[in-house]
């Protein structure tokens, strides 16, 4: 509705260019496809499977079981098969938006129907692929104007990824009394998913770490993964419990979290799935993708815009004060500056009050004599000074104070 559907437009817009931009082309998959589509890709022990997947019974001949996606990268790797890509042209860069349904309890930012940006990249098994994914998150943030944090694993691969499992597996069995009922239950099938158990989270702990378990390639592709991160000014953690909900996953995983959004907090995850393109049916192709949820980011920017104070409140004092003002205002908009030009008719002191209660960073002050002097009274509201400034050089005092770095 109204603001809401807004803010979700807003995300969904600005998640577009920043892929066109990288060159990913739109994919349109359908929101209805075959249940063993997901069983076969998402995993029979992840928990959209085993718990979260509507399906039904279609009363065609073949009473076909049709399931609503859940998520968007299996159709979109079938997709890419079925029209022969992974043989004829592997290298392919998709995006995709849209609705996903899953059965889950709702609350704040958690709902049955939500919207999904994904990117899939086919063919690239290179380091660099796996940081530009990330790249193309953290550009989307900086548009948006919003704070989020990375966190990055490495699973390993086809080689030394079944050590890792194995390891972990051991483990679980000798605590297998400490475990809950649900990582009890999938041990055998799924030992990785006792890592992210958000209710054995000290065995979790304490569980062994897959950066012990790489081999040497694995190892050196992580590295190369962080390394651009760093050269591209994209701060990151490694989280060794990161191995996400989804059985497909090898080697880089990530997840993008907001302090913005309450309990419901990862706004983006992905990571590289190299075996799933040919454990469905394809050829064996390196694919790599993300899938960012836009109810969450929307709710991330509706709280950081109401959060979000004025850069400068302009007080004009006197109606001829007034018609410079407006102009004044439009010139500092045009810079970029957040501005409230008070409502005239008011005492200083009211003005202040009023500049004080949107939080603005600076108070511009305007009446007779500025006018006649073509100057403006610039007031610091945090530190309470005041100085004398030149009207036309009010937007470049104001940069140089900062005043359009929002906190
Ligand atoms: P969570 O741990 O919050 O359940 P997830 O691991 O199930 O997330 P993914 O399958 O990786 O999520 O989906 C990618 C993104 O989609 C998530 O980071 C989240 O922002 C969003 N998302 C997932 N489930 C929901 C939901 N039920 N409602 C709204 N957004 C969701
Ligand atoms: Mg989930």
């Amino acid at each position: 509705m109204g603001a809401q559907a807004r803010s979700l437009t807003a995300v969904e817009d600005c998640a577009r260019r920043v892929a066109e931009r990288h060159n990913v082309s739109e994919i349109r998959i359908p929101a209805l496809e075959r249940l063993e589509l997901f069983q076969h890709s998402s995993g029979e022990t992840s928990d959209i499977v085993e718990k979260q997947m509507y399906s039904f019974v279609d009363r065609d001949e073949a009473e076909t079981t049709i399931a609503l996606r859940p998520e968007g990268t299996p159709g979109v790797v079938r997709a890419y098969i079925e029209a022969g890509l992974d043989r004829s042209d592997p290298e392919q860069r998709f995006y995709y938006v849209g609705p996903m349904f899953r059965r889950e309890r709702p609350q704040k930012g958690r709902f049955r129907q939500f919207s999904q940006f994904g990117v899939e990249i086919f063919g690239r098994p290179d380091p660099a692929t796996d940081a530009e994914l990330m790249l193309m998150v953290d550009e989307l943030r900086r548009e948006l104007g919003l704070e989020l944090m990375f966190e990055i694993n490495s699973l390993g691969d086809a080689e030394c990824r079944p050590r890792y499992r194995h390891a972990v597996l051991e483990y679980g069995r000798a605590h297998l009394g400490e475990l809950c009922e649900d990582c009890r239950h999938r041990l055998e099938r799924n030992p990785l998913r006792l890592l992210d158990c958000k209710i054995d989270v000290k065995l979790a702990e304490a569980a062994p770490k897959s950066r012990d378990y790489l081999c040497d390639n694995c190892r050196a592709h992580f590295a190369t993964v962080r390394e651009l991160l760093t050269d591209a000014g994209v701060p990151h953690a490694v989280n060794p419990r990161l191995v996400r909900g989804l059985d497909y996953y090898t080697r880089t995983t990530f997840e993008v979290t907001s302090t913005a959004v309450g309990a419901q907090s990862a706004v983006a995850a992905g990571g590289r799935y190299d075996g799933l393109v040919e454990s469905l049916g394809g050829a064996a192709v390196a694919g790599t993708g993300f899938a960012i949820g836009v109810d969450r980011l929307a709710l991330a920017l509706d709280a950081a815009h109401f959060a979000s104070r004025a850069d400068a409140a302009l007080a004009a004092l006197g109606d001829a004060a007034m018609r410079r003002a407006m102009t004044l205002a439009a010139e500092m908009r045009a810079a970029g500056l957040r501005v409230e030009l008070l409502s005239p008719g008011r005492g200083l002191k009211a003005l202040m009050r009023r500049a004080d209660k949107i939080g603005a960073r600076y108070a511009v002050i305007i009446g007779d004599n500025e006018l006649a002097s073509a100057t403006v009274a610039l007031r610091d509201l945090k530190t309470s000074t005041q100085s004398e400034v030149a009207q036309a050089d009010l937007i470049a005092a104001l940069s140089a104070a900062g005043a359009n770095r929002r906190a």
